[in-house]
C-alpha cells in the first residue's frame, strides 16, 4: 500500500478532455472527482459529439484512469461484477460500461512518466451523496441497508478469482493499519489499540464468506433528491474482495455513525433493515460492531501515513476529524452496549441468558404448583418457558422463537435497550417517591399531558393498570359526590377489590359474585352480535348508555362515573362504532356523572391514527387511565385528569402513593415515549395494521370459521363462528388455532364472552412480514384437515 498512492496518474483535465475525444470519441468538459489511488473524471458533453462514435446528448460519464500498479485482472472483476449487479432483480441503479472506438471495455495509455493506465468509461449516476445529504432520517437509513443486504445477497452467488486477494482495507488484514498505530499521537494511540485488540478476538472461522463491494462510504452512497431520498446506488467498486460479507455492512456502519447525535441508534436503523432483507447470522451480529470500528481505526491510521506520502491530496483527509471525534466518542460507550443495541435490531435475545439457573420444565411447574396461589392460570396446554425477549419475539429455554402477537405490554419491543438503559442508569444514581423535586417526573408529566387535548392537564402517576382506575373511581366519585357506576358488559377494569366490582368479566364470570348494587351495566357496543349494525349503530348502541344514566339521575341514586375502555379488549377486541362515545359521553355528563376512558390496552399509538384510542371517537374524557404499555413492563400507571375534578380531590386527603412517579419509572416512560416517537411506531400500527387485516380479511373469504375481522391500528380481533347465520361462537376451535398456532411459532390469545375471538395486540414493532408470516400460518392451521376433523 505504501507506494500505491504515490503511482496515482497524474493527467489534467485537459488530458482527460483528450483521452475522451480519442478513445470514446465524446466531445466533452472535463472535471476531477475524488479518488485515493485512482483518477476519475467526470465528463459532460457539448451540444454535439464527433462524428462516427455513438452519442447520447445528455449523458454523463465517469472517465477512470486506473493506477499503474492496477492489474487488469482487478478492472476486469470490477466490470463483471457491475454487469452481474446491473442483472439481478435489484432496486438499485448501475453504472453501464461504455467500450472504447475498437469495442474495449478496457483502454490503455500512457502516463507522463511513462507508465500505463488502464481506462475505464462508466455512464455518470445522478444523485446526491450520502455525506452531502443534511439529515439522515430513518427512511434514509432504511434504504442503505436493504440497498446494501440485496448487494450482499446477490454477491453471494458471485466469484471470480480475482476477489481473492490479498488487500489492506480487507478487514481481515487490519493487522497491517495496526502496524501505523506508532503514527498517531496519544491518546490516540491508545485509544485505537484498544479497539485493534478487540479486532484481535474476532473468529473469523464463524463468518460466512463471499464477495463484497468493501467501500460502502458515504461519498460512495447516492442518494435520490428529495422527497423520496432512498439510496439509488452503491458506486466505485475498486475495492471489491472475497471476504467475511458482514465486512459489507460493517463499513457502512462506520460512515453511517459519523457526525450523528445518536450514532449507535442510527447503525441501528440500518442494521435492521439489512437483516430484514438477507439476515445476519448471530456470529456476524456479535462482531459487527467491533468491525466497523476497526474500519475507522484503520481509516485514520491510513489517513496518517497517507497524509505524510501525498500531502496535498486533499481526499485522504475527507474523513479525518469527523473519524477521531466519532472514535472518541465510542470509546465512551465500551463494546457491549452497541452490540445489544445490533441485536436488539435483529430480533435476538440482547442478552445471553445464563444456563447454570435454568431448571426443567417439569421442576419449575412443580415449585410453581407449590408456592404459587393456584387461582393462577398458565398459557397454552403445554406451557411455555420463555427465557428472553427482543423485539417482537420470545425465546424459549430451548432456543425456539416465537413471534409474539399477544404482548400489548412490550410495546416499543421486548427489552428495548433504550428503555433498559433509561431504567439501569436511573436505578444506579436514585430512587425515591414523588415528595421530592425532580426532573423525571416533572419532564414525564409535562411530556404525558402534551400528549392529550386540554383540558387533560393534571397527571395523576401509580404503578399499574387497576391502580390507575382505583383512582379514577375516587376522582370520580369525589367530584362528583355521587356512588352509582356505569360499566359495559364484558369489561375488565383491574384486580383489586373496587375493580372487580366494576368488571362484569370477573363478576359475571366464574368465582363470580354478580353485580354490586351501585354497578349498572350497559350493553356491548358490539356491531357484529348487537341489535344495530347501520352507519348510526354507535348512537343507537350508546342509547343504553343514556337511558340509564337518565335513569340513575332520575331516581336520584345519582351517576358518579361511567367506565368504557376506548376499544373493548376482555369484551373480544370490539372497536367502538362511530358516534357511540359522544353519544354516550353526552348521556353521561347530562346526569351530573364523569366520563372514564380506560386506555390501558389500547394507548400510546397502538390506534394508528391517533395516539390515544378515545380520539378515534372524537371526545375528550374527563379521566383517562393508562397502564400496560406505559412502561414498557416496567409497572407504572397514570391517570390523566382536567384541572377542575383534580381541585375537588383536594379535599385534605393527601394522595400518596410509594413508588408511583418515581424517577425511575419517569426515566422509563419517557424513553417509551421517546422510542414511540422516533421509531415512528404509531405510523408503523398503521401501516403493519392494515396490511394485516387486508391479509386477514382475504384469509376470511376462503375460511368459513372466520366470521368477524375488526380492529384498529395494530389492535385486531379475529371472531370465529361455526355458522354465519346463527353466529354460533366457534370456541373450542379459537382455542385449538391458538395451540396450533403456537406450534408453528406464533403466540395468540382468546377472549370474549364467548371465548371465540382471537386476539392480536403484539408490540408495535410487528412488521408487514410478521403480518404476513402470521397470516399464512392461519391458513395452514385453518386448512390442517386434521384441525377440521376434530371442530
Ligand atoms: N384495564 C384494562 C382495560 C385492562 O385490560 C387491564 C389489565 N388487563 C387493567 C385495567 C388492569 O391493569 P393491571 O393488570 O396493570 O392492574
Amino acid at each position: 500500500m505504501s507506494t500505491t498512492v504515490q503511482k496515482a496518474p497524474r493527467i489534467n483535465s485537459d488530458e482527460a478532455v483528450h483521452i475522451a475525444a480519442d478513445l470514446y470519441g465524446l466531445n466533452v468538459f472535463a472535471t476531477t472527482l475524488p479518488s485515493e489511488r485512482d483518477q476519475n473524471f467526470l465528463l459532460r458533453s457539448f451540444q454535439s459529439d464527433l462524428q462516427g462514435f455513438h452519442s447520447d446528448h445528455n449523458q454523463q460519464y465517469v472517465l477512470k484512469i486506473a493506477n499503474s500498479e492496477e492489474a487488469l485482472e482487478m478492472l476486469g472483476l470490477q466490470n463483471d461484477l457491475i454487469r452481474f449487479l446491473a442483472d439481478r432483480k435489484i432496486d438499485l441503479e448501475f453504472p453501464r460500461i461504455v467500450p472504447n472506438g475498437t469495442g474495449q471495455d478496457i483502454a490503455t495509455i500512457a502516463g507522463k512518466d511513462g507508465r500505463e493506465h488502464f481506462v475505464r468509461l462508466l455512464t455518470w449516476l445522478d444523485g446526491v451523496c450520502f455525506a452531502k445529504v443534511e439529515t439522515h432520517h430513518r427512511k434514509l437509513l432504511a434504504s442503505l441497508g436493504s440497498a446494501l443486504a440485496q448487494i450482499d445477497a446477490a454477491l453471494a452467488e458471485f466469484s471470480h478469482p480475482a476477489a481473492h486477494r490479498e488487500f489492506y482495507w480487507d478487514l481481515r488484514h487490519a493487522d497491517q493499519a495496526r502496524e501505523l498505530v506508532g503514527l498517531l499521537p496519544e491518546p490516540r494511540r491508545h485509544l485505537v489499540g484498544r479497539f485493534f485488540a478487540e479486532w484481535e478476538r474476532i473468529d473469523w472461522s464463524r463468518l460466512r464468506f463471499s464477495t463484497i463491494h468493501n467501500d460502502a462510504n458515504d461519498y460512495n452512497i447516492l442518494v435520490s433528491e428529495l422527497p423520496d431520498q432512498q439510496v439509488t446506488a452503491i458506486l466505485d467498486y475498486g475495492d471489491v474482495v472475497h471476504t467475511a460479507t458482514v465486512c459489507d455492512l460493517a463499513i457502512a456502519l462506520a460512515y453511517v455513525m459519523l457526525d450523528k447525535r445518536d450514532p449507535i441508534g442510527a447503525a441501528a436503523r440500518v442494521v435492521a433493515t439489512y437483516h430484514q432483507n438477507y439476515p445476519l447470522t448471530e456470529a456476524e451480529v456479535d462482531v459487527l460492531y467491533t468491525l466497523a470500528v476497526t474500519r475507522l481505526c484503520c481509516s485514520v491510521c491510513y489517513a496518517a501515513k497517507q497524509t505524510r506520502d501525498a500531502p496535498e491530496n486533499e481526499y485522504l483527509n475527507i474523513s479525518n476529524a469527523p473519524g477521531w471525534a466519532l472514535l472518541e466518542r465510542l470509546a465512551t460507550l465500551g463494546m457491549e452496549w452497541p452490540t445489544r443495541v445490533f441485536r436488539y435490531a435483529c430480533g435476538l435475545p440482547v442478552s445471553k441468558v445464563a444456563s447454570t439457573r435454568e431448571r426443567t420444565t417439569a421442576e419449575l411447574l412443580s415449585s410453581r404448583q407449590k408456592h404459587l396461589g393456584p387461582s393462577l392460570s398458565l398459557s397454552y396446554q403445554s406451557p411455555l418457558h420463555i427465557v428472553s425477549g427482543s423485539r417482537q419475539y420470545l425465546y424459549g429455554a430451548d432456543g425456539r422463537r416465537f413471534l409474539d402477537c399477544v404482548n400489548n405490554v412490550a410495546h416499543v419491543g421486548h427489552s428495548h435497550p433504550q428503555v433498559v438503559r433509561a431504567a439501569a442508569e436511573q436505578m444506579a444514581i436514585l430512587n425515591t417517591n414523588t415528595r421530592y423535586l425532580h426532573e423525571n417526573l416533572i419532564d414525564y408529566c409535562e411530556r404525558l399531558a402534551v400528549t392529550l387535548p386540554e383540558p387533560l392537564s393534571v397527571v395523576y402517576l401509580v404503578c399499574s393498570g387497576s391502580e390507575a382506575n382505583e383512582l379514577a373511581l375516587r376522582l370520580a366519585r369525589t367530584h362528583t359526590g355521587w356512588n352509582e357506576v356505569l360499566v359495559v358488559e364484558g369489561a375488565y377494569h383491574g384486580n383489586t377489590s373496587a375493580m372487580i366490582d366494576i368488571s362484569p368479566y370477573k363478576f359475571d364470570g366464574p368465582g363470580g359474585n354478580g353485580r354490586p348494587p351501585w354497578v349498572h351495566k350497559v350493553s356491548m357496543p358490539d356491531v357484529y352480535r348487537g341489535k344495530h349494525s347501520g352507519p348510526d349503530a354507535g348512537e343507537l348502541l350508546a342509547g343504553d348508555v343514556v337511558q340509564k344514566a337518565r335513569q340513575l339521575s332520575d331516581t336520584g341514586q345519582g351517576l358518579a362515573a361511567f367506565f368504557c375502555e376506548s376499544a373493548l379488549g376482555c369484551g373480544g377486541q370490539i372497536i367502538l362504532p362511530e358516534g357511540y362515545l359522544r353519544a354516550a359521553y353526552a348521556g353521561v355528563r347530562n346526569a351530573g356523572g364523569v366520563c372514564v376512558a380506560d386506555e390501558v390496552q389500547t394507548g400510546f399509538g397502538r390506534a394508528g391514527t391517533h395516539f390515544w384510542m378515545f380520539e378515534t371517537q372524537g371526545v375528550v374524557p374527563d379521566i383517562v387511565t393508562l397502564g400496560k404499555p406505559i412502561g414498557n413492563g416496567h409497572p407504572l400507571g397514570a391517570v390523566i385528569t382536567t384541572p377542575e375534578i383534580a381541585a375537588s380531590f383536594r379535599n385534605g386527603m393527601e394522595y400518596f402513593n410509594t413508588f408511583g412517579g418515581n424517577p425511575v419509572s419517569c426515566a422509563v416512560g419517557l424513553a417509551v415515549l421517546d422510542v414511540i416517537r422516533d421509531e415512528e411506531l404509531q405510523e408503523n400500527a398503521l401501516e403493519a395494521g392494515q396490511h394485516l387485516r387486508q391479509l386477514l380479511l382475504q384469509l376470511q373469504t376462503r375460511h368459513s370459521l372466520i366470521g368477524d375481522i375488526r380492529g384498529l391500528g395494530l389492535f385486531i380481533g379475529i371472531e370465529l363462528v361455526r355458522n354465519h347465520a346463527t353466529l354460533e361462537p366457534a370456541d373450542s376451535e379459537a382455542s385449538r388455532v391458538v395451540e396450533q398456532m403456537k406450534k408453528r411459532g406464533v403466540l395468540l390469545s382468546t377472549d370474549g364472552p364467548l371465548h371465540n375471538v382471537i386476539k392480536i395486540k403484539p408490540p408495535l414493532v410487528f412488521s408487514k412480514a410478521d403480518a404476513e408470516f402470521l397470516v399464512s400460518s392461519l391458513d395452514e392451521v385453518l386448512q390442517d384437515a386434521r384441525f377440521i376433523q376434530h371442530v
